[in-house]
């Protein structure tokens, strides 16, 4: 079972990767840690990818394809999750070709939705406790003192460096990106739509219900 998950940034995609790779024994392939991987390998390939990576180049698409063909011709799992990869059309296209190679092909493709605006204030509204570790979200949590910890009453600071800037700047990316990748495979009829509003559980069943449909 090969699954593609397509997700805007702040949609929760990295947890539901995680649940559905343990759910059914897949490899999770996420392009980045791929990457990382690779560059550390010491192999011809890792090396390539580490001088490119090291001169703050981006890796084209033609390498992109070679390194997750490599990839999955050796993995052993039930199946793949491509997490980041297809990210263009034409990586769509080189993907289903590798796959047809090993008589396979993606059966499901996984789309997670979720409006910009509460995608952008889960994504800059993430804060945690400087003391506890506890986390919150400063537009959905019922904070006593919205510089506070509830619980330890410690400095809460921002998780990460987002702006709104940078957040809709990301956003506006994936939308125009993913367009014609989710039109792609939707001629072949294998994409659903997930809502990524509602809490990671019912998500998950909801992708549990798509896969277990077949
Ligand atoms: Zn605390």
């Amino acid at each position: 079972m090969n699954i593609v998950l397509i997700a805007p940034p702040a949609s929760g995609k990295g947890t539901q990767a995680q649940m559905l790779k343990d759910k059914y024994n897949l490899y999770h392939l996420s392009t980045g840690d791929l990457l990382r991987n690779i560059s550390k390998d010491g192999s011809e390939l890792g090396i390539k990818v580490k001088n490119i990576i090291d001169e703050g180049k981006l890796i084209d698409d033609d390498l992109m394809i070679e390194i997750v063909k490599e990839k999955i011709y050796s993995i052993k799992n039930n199946g793949i999750i491509f997490d980041g990869f297809p990210r263009t059309l034409n990586q769509a296209i080189k993907l289903d070709e590798m796959l047809k190679e090993i008589n396979k092909k993606i059966d499901n493709v996984i789309v997670l939705e979720i409006d910009k605006e509460i995608a952008l204030k889960r994504s800059i509204g993430r804060v945690a406790c400087s003391n506890c570790g506890n986390i919150y979200n400063i537009y959905f949590d019922d904070l006593k003192n919205p510089l506070k910890c509830n619980n330890c009453n410690n400095e809460l600071i921002k998780r990460n460096d987002d702006t709104e800037e940078k957040f809709n700047l990301r956003f506006d990316s994936y939308v125009k990106n993913s367009k014609k990748l989710i039109e792609y495979y939707e001629k072949k009829n294998i994409v659903n739509f997930v809502s990524s509003l509602n809490d990671k559980e019912t998500v998950f069943a909801e992708i549990k219900n798509i896969i277990n449909r077949g």
